[in-house]
C-alpha cells in the first residue's frame, strides 16, 4: 500500500487492516498468514508521525536444528517519517532517536516496506524453535529434538581440531 505524504494532515488518518507482507522484503523467514496492522499517520510540521501495532505470524528456520517453526510477531512502533530529500539537503539535523526515523522517497509512504522493516527488527539474530532446542547431532546429523541417537553431544575443543588438521596435513605431505 502506498500513501502520498501530502494526503496526511495534522488530523491524520487511521488504518486498520490485514495485509500480506511481500516475501522479498523479509530478510529472514517466510510469509505465513496475513499480518494485522493498526497504524495512525499524522503530520507534525515536516515530520509525519506513524504509530501503531503489527501482529501476526511468520515462519522462521531454527538456527540450531534447521526446522521451520511459527514465530509470532508483535510489534509496537512509534516512528518519524521524513522525506529522504531532507537528508541530502542537510536541512534537518537528526536527533538522538534517529533509529526511529524512516525516510520515504518521492513523496510516497510505502506501508508495505514500513511493516516489513518492523517485522525484520523483531526477528532474533539466531532464531530458535524453542529455547532448549537440542540441535542437530554433529556425528550423524539427526535432529536431537526428535531422535535420541546417543552420540556424544560434546562440541570438540577447537584447539584439538586445529591440531588434528595439522596432523592430517603433515600425514598427507609425508
Ligand atoms: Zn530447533
Ligand atoms: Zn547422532
Amino acid at each position: 500500500m502506498l500513501i502520498p505524504a501530502e494526503e496526511i494532515t495534522y488530523k491524520g488518518i487511521e488504518l486498520n487492516l490485514s495485509m500480506v507482507v511481500n516475501q522479498y522484503m523479509l530478510t529472514e523467514g517466510k510469509v505465513d498468514l496475513p499480518v494485522n496492522l493498526r497504524i495512525k499517520l499524522s503530520r507534525k510540521g515536516e515530520k509525519i508521525k506513524a504509530t501503531g501495532e503489527i501482529s501476526g505470524g511468520i515462519i522462521l528456520i531454527c538456527s540450531r536444528c534447521a526446522e521451520e517453526f511459527p514465530f509470532s510477531v508483535n510489534s509496537n512502533f512509534d516512528l518519524d517519517l521524513l522525506p529522504v530529500e531532507t537528508l541530502t539537503s542537510g536541512e534537518v539535523a537528526l536527533e538522538d532517536d534517529e533509529m526511529d526515523t524512516v525516510f520515504y522517497e518521492k513523496g510516497i509512504i510505502n506501508i508495505d516496506s514500513l511493516v516489513a522493516t518492523q517485522i525484520n527488527l523483531t526477528v532474533p539474530m539466531k532464531p530458535l524453535c524453542r529455547p532448549d532446542c537440542r540441535g542437530i547431532c554433529p556425528v550423524c546429523g539427526a535432529n536431537r529434538n526428535k531422535v535420541d541417537c546417543g552420540h556424544e553431544a560434546k562440541i570438540p575443543d577447537p584447539r584439538f581440531s586445529r591440531l588434528k588438521i595439522f596432523l592430517e596435513v603433515k600425514d598427507g605431505t609425508a
